[in-house]
Formats: C-alpha cells, sequence, structure tokens
C-alpha cells in the first residue's frame, strides 16, 4: 500500500490544512475512501440570464457585488493548479459559472488546458454565445459540451431565465456546437414542479433520435438566494415514469462508476436520457469532485459554507510542491456526504451560491 499523508491540522490563517508534502499519485483518497477524479473550475461569476433557481433577480441586481477582475484566477493560475490536480489524479475538467463564454479569451484558456496530458475537457453554458463560440472552443481542443435548457415553450423559458432570452438562441447554440463537430451534446433541464415539469415530455420528443442526451436534474437547495423547498422538487423516479409513459425506456449501465446521472434508454432506440436525483437518491458515496471557484477557493462539496484559498498561495509564491501537499491534504480531509444527511435544517442554512462556487 502507498504511504497516505498526514491528517492535517487547519491553518487559521488561509483556511488551508497544514500538510506533509504528498506525492502525486492515484491513490489519493478522502475520509470515505472516495478518489480525486473530477475537477469544476467557475471562471466567472457573472450571468448573462437570471435563473430563478439559480441567480434570482432580486438577489443578484444591480448592486450584487461580483468579483473585481483582479480577484479572478487568471488563465496561467488555472492552468498552473489543473496541472498539478491533473498529478493527484484528476482526468476531467468542466468549465463552467457563472456563464462560462461571458469571460474574455476562454478559448485560450481552453487551448492552454487541452496541452495537459490525459484530460478530458467540458464545458457547461446556457448556450446563447455558442453560435460565435462553438467554432473557437472545439479548434481549441474542448472535447465535450453540456447546454442548459429548461423548457422549449417560450413562455416558461422566459420565465426561468427571467431576462427575455428567447428559446431559439438555445436551440440555435446547440446546432452551432453540431456544426462545429461536438457529437451527443448533453441537455441539462433542471426541473421545477409546478413550473416548467409540463416541458420533461417536450424536450424528450425534441432530442429523441437526435444523438443528444436530456438530462433531467432535481432542484437543489445549492446557495441560499433561491428560496429552495421539498415541495417543488419533482423526484426523478417520476420523470421517468413519465417519458416511459408516452416512449418506454429501459435502465442502462453506468458508463463509469460514479456516474452522476443514472441511465435510461428508449425501448425503440432512439437514443437515451439520464436523471439527476441529487436529493432523492443521493450519490454522495461515489463522488470525486472537487470545485475551484472563480477566486482560487477549492470546495470538496456543492454545498460546502467554506472553501480553501488557493489564490493565497499561489500569489505568494508558493511552488508546486506547496500546491500540491495542499491539494492532497484537502482531498485527503474531506468528510462530505451533504446530500445524504440533507434535511430541512440544513436546507435552510447559509450555503455558497453556485454561480461562485461552479455548477
Ligand atoms: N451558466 C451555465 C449553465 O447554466 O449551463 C453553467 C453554470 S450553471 C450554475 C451549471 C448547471 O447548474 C446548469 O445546468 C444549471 O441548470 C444547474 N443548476 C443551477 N442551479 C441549480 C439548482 N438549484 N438545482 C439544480 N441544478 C442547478
Ligand atoms: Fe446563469 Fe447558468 Fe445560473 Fe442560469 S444556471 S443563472 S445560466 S449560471
Ligand atoms: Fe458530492 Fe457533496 Fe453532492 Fe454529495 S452533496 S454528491 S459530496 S457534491
Amino acid at each position: 500500500m502507498p504511504s497516505r499523508p498526514t491528517i492535517p491540522i487547519i491553518d487559521q490563517r488561509n483556511q488551508l490544512p497544514h500538510a506533509e508534502p504528498v506525492s502525486p499519485g492515484r491513490d489519493l483518497t478522502d475520509r470515505h475512501g472516495r478518489a480525486l477524479r473530477d475537477l469544476r473550475i467557475s471562471i466567472t461569476d457573472r450571468c448573462n440570464f437570471r435563473c430563478i433557481y439559480c441567480m434570482p433577480k432580486g438577489v443578484f441586481g444591480k448592486d450584487y457585488p461580483f468579483l473585481k477582475r483582479k480577484e479572478l484566477l487568471n488563465f496561467e493560475e488555472i492552468t498552473r493548479l489543473a496541472r498539478i490536480f491533473s498529478e493527484h489524479g484528476v482526468r476531467k475538467l468542466r468549465i463552467t459559472g457563472g456563464e462560462p463564454l461571458l469571460r474574455r479569451g476562454v478559448e485560450h484558456l481552453i487551448a492552454a488546458l487541452a496541452k495537459l496530458d490525459g484530460l478530458e475537457l467540458t464545458l457547461t453554458t446556457n448556450g446563447v454565445l455558442l453560435p460565435r463560440m462553438a467554432e473557437r472552443l472545439r479548434d481549441a481542443g474542448l472535447n465535450r459540451i453540456t447546454v442548459s435548457l429548461d423548457a422549449l415553450d417560450e413562455a416558461t423559458f422566459r420565465r426561468m431565465n427571467d431576462v427575455d432570452f428567447p428559446v431559439a438562441d438555445v436551440l440555435s447554440g446547440i446546432e452551432a456546437a453540431e456544426r462545429a463537430g461536438f457529437g451527443q451534446i448533453k441537455v441539462n433541464m433542471v426541473v421545477k414542479r409546478g413550473v416548467n415539469d409540463h416541458a420533461i415530455l417536450d424536450l424528450a420528443r425534441h432530442f429523441r433520435g437526435s444523438g443528444h442526451i436530456v438530462r433531467y436534474i432535481e432542484y437543489m437547495d445549492v446557495g441560499s438566494s433561491n428560496g429552495w423547498c421539498m415541495d417543488e422538487v419533482l423526484p426523478s423516479r417520476a420523470v421517468v415514469e413519465r417519458i416511459s409513459a408516452e416512449f418506454p425506456l429501459e435502465a442502462a449501465e453506468a458508463n463509469y462508476p460514479g456516474e452522476v446521472a443514472q441511465r435510461w434508454r428508449y425501448a425503440d432506440g432512439q437514443g437515451e436520457i439520464g436523471v439527476i436525483s441529487s436529493v432523492t437518491q443521493a450519490f454522495c458515496a461515489t463522488c470525486t469532485r472537487l470545485r475551484l471557484s472563480t477566486e482560487g477557493k477549492l470546495y470538496t462539496c456543492l454545498f460546502a459554507q467554506q472553501g480553501h484559498d488557493l489564490r493565497g498561495l499561489l500569489r505568494g509564491g508558493a511552488d508546486d510542491e506547496r500546491l500540491r501537499a495542499a491539494i492532497g491534504a484537502v482531498w485527503h480531509q474531506r468528510d462530505d456526504r451533504y446530500s445524504e444527511i440533507r434535511t430541512a435544517q440544513t436546507a435552510a442554512a447559509r450555503k455558497i451560491e453556485m454561480s461562485y462556487i461552479g455548477g
């Protein structure tokens, strides 16, 4: 057995645990024996949408204190960290936000990350900037793309994004991504009971047979601004039942251990859907994800209340060894399993907003 890093103690100055040097390798595990495999990087806390479940207008209005440019990690800092994460076993990077395509020059970041060995590079977007960006992203080396789309009827879609973006803009974005050569695009729909659940079947009908995969996500209590309550969650089980009543579905095997979405295949061979049941069927036991926020804080869970500051280390001149040890120590002491222990009380607690921590 390879030796594991010493259990760290908390450093009050920068919220980073002290640690013995952690040698790079794939044996790094957290307190529940979970490996580190995925890193989500939020590259902006800003967005051109105000989705009611993510950045509600009432909170994210004109006076919202978005981060200033110098507070954001720059592309060199992100790329350096990504290399060190990959040495710790990360295999997949997801670029997200906020709306990642709003960050100027994002294609240059993608190009730099694409030079790192053995990493799958993906990006999640609301899609409206894809008509002008898709080709540049593909040329830069982006492997896969996920587009969020919460309804196909105009009234519901505008109600969900709350800034009057028409649904045609997202559909044009998906077409642009197809033209640029992205295959099997994942289409994320957050289902809010009583608000857009009628659109479940619209999306299934629209994307069946297209080669793309709609993934229905249970509305989660991320952050504190969306006023989440359990009554607004439609369990994935009901999503599968509704689609199956019109287009019979059969369960499909996971593509790899720890896959977030459960796969369901259309019995007539017209493709598949996915459901992400983070509220009703927690999957913390296999969670291999870490998140790097826009300003360089590391979060070990989507529902974390505190991050670990890597920017301070980067800008304080830490060498790779120090950064590697800090990251290893954070993962090694990780104990999160929020979705397994969610209660009405935890849901009401103050948590970091998704647009900042990275969805
Ligand atoms: N702006 C991009 C987008 O919307 O695709 C990327 C960032 S967004 C935070 C990433 C994903 O998180 C989106 O698919 C979005 O629908 C999802 N999301 C945001 N808030 C959510 C919530 N409260 N519950 C479930 N999913 C949520
Ligand atoms: Fe913006 Fe994405 Fe959040 Fe919607 S879900 S407000 S598009 S960051
Ligand atoms: Fe992972 Fe936290 Fe989500 Fe559980 S609640 S699956 S630990 S991000």
